[in-house]
């Protein structure tokens, strides 16, 4: 992009992502003015649309089970401080599958999606959901919303400050817009730079967004490897947006890289040590596996099962010719290793492997290797 489509700057500097980034990620620049940090070369949006309608929709193999670990206590968090209430009419942007709707919809919210992935979509429907079929602008002015979730969204949007703005033409006056947005912060094996992330935000890119949007931020936080912010409709007394510091955020950006290719060097020197006919068992059929398996020295053992409790995900093909078993098979397996692959169930593989007899010498838990969150400042 040469110009910021945020600030309209034309000072840039390109962003470096060292190894580990899959070699499909394009080059990224950082807008030297507003903070914001872009893919250099637009996505054409027959690439973006191909993307989505093909092989997205079987690797979001994430369902409500994983979902709802991590949403419930988000959603709690959010009634408690009284941004999300009973009775409201709430809309999720880019729903996808559904499974964040399905819990708003579970809450008793009246609630509707909007996802133009067709395959996602579909998905979505077979869960009894209401979900329209198209893009953010297609939806009605008229019809407006007491709360709307971007959740993992924004960082998609070929022009996420038209699209913030189109959100606040469906809000309600007093209403509340809800963003998660994955960030360069906790370090973990995955990153939020790739091919379909044509923003990566940071804390003062996401505060440059909403002012030029006019909304005011009512709260900003990040927690692990997110931000999330609670906006609301009123203009800011820094209208003209606020000052980045452009070496600061290349301190953070470069900070991230460095401490995750820490942490994949330390992963991939582990299973190096490993001897060559090592029979490894899988826990945990997702992203962190599908990572292990294409980015790490992990696809050249011997695999001889992949495990997950979530019963929606047994039965279904996850790599090669594996098919993701139940814990029950368990005991029909011949392993010398579990690798543990999951941040947010990590614990309860452990336990459960316990009660399988699983040797504590043959776990390996993918955990241990996470670094220390790097703390974000509230606001
Ligand atoms: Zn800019």
């Amino acid at each position: 992009m040469s110009t910021c489509p945020l600030c309209n700057s034309h000072a840039f500097q390109v962003v470096e992502l060292g190894k580990y980034h899959h070699p499909d990620t394009p080059a990224y620049q950082l807008c030297k003015q507003c903070g914001l940090v872009q893919h250099r070369q637009v996505l054409s949006p027959a690439a973006m649309a191909a993307f989505y309608e093909g092989d997205y929709v079987d690797e979001y193999i994430e369902t409500e089970y994983t979902q709802a670990k991590i949403y419930v206590p988000y959603l709690e968090h959010l009634e408690n401080e009284g941004w999300l209430a009973a009775g409201d009419r709430v809309l999720d942007v880019g729903c996808a599958k559904g499974d964040f709707l399905r819990l708003l919809k579970d809450r008793g919210y009246d609630c509707m999606g909007v996802e133009p992935s067709h395959a996602m979509v579909e998905h979505a429907r077979k869960k009894g959901l209401n979900v329209l079929c198209d893009s953010l602008e297609s939806l009605s002015d008229e019809q407006k919303f007491d709360c709307i979730f971007l959740n993992h969204v924004l960082e998609h949007f070929v022009d996420p400050l038209n699209a913030l703005l189109k959100v606040k033409d469906l809000l309600v006056t007093d209403g509340t817009i809800l963003i998660c947005v994955p960030t360069f912060a906790a370090a973990q094996p995955a990153s939020p730079f790739k091919f379909i992330h044509p923003y990566v935000f940071g804390e003062t890119s996401l505060k440059n967004l909403a002012i030029h949007a006019g909304c005011v931020i009512k709260k900003i936080q990040c927690i692990g490897s997110n931000i999330h912010a609670v906006l609301q409709i009123g203009n800011n007394l820094e209208h003209e947006g606020i000052a980045c510091d452009s070496a600061s955020e290349f301190e953070k950006i470069y900070s991230f890289i460095t401490r995750r290719e820490q942490m994949l060097d330390a992963i991939c020197d582990k299973i190096a040590k490993w001897k060559q006919d090592t029979k490894v068992v899988i826990y945990g059929a997702g992203a962190l596996s599908n990572f292990l398996l294409k980015e790490t020295c992990l696809a050249a053992y011997n695999i001889v099962g992949i495990v997950d409790s979530d019963e929606k995900k047994h039965g279904k093909k996850f790599w090669k010719d594996l098919s993701i078993l139940p814990p029950s098979y368990f005991h029909n397996l011949d392993y010398d290793l579990v690798v543990i692959a999951s941040y947010v169930f990590a614990e309860e593989i452990v336990n459960t492997l316990r009660q399988l007899g699983v040797k504590e010498e043959q776990i390996l838990t993918i955990n241990e290797f996470a670094t220390q969150n790097q703390p974000c400042s509230g606001r």
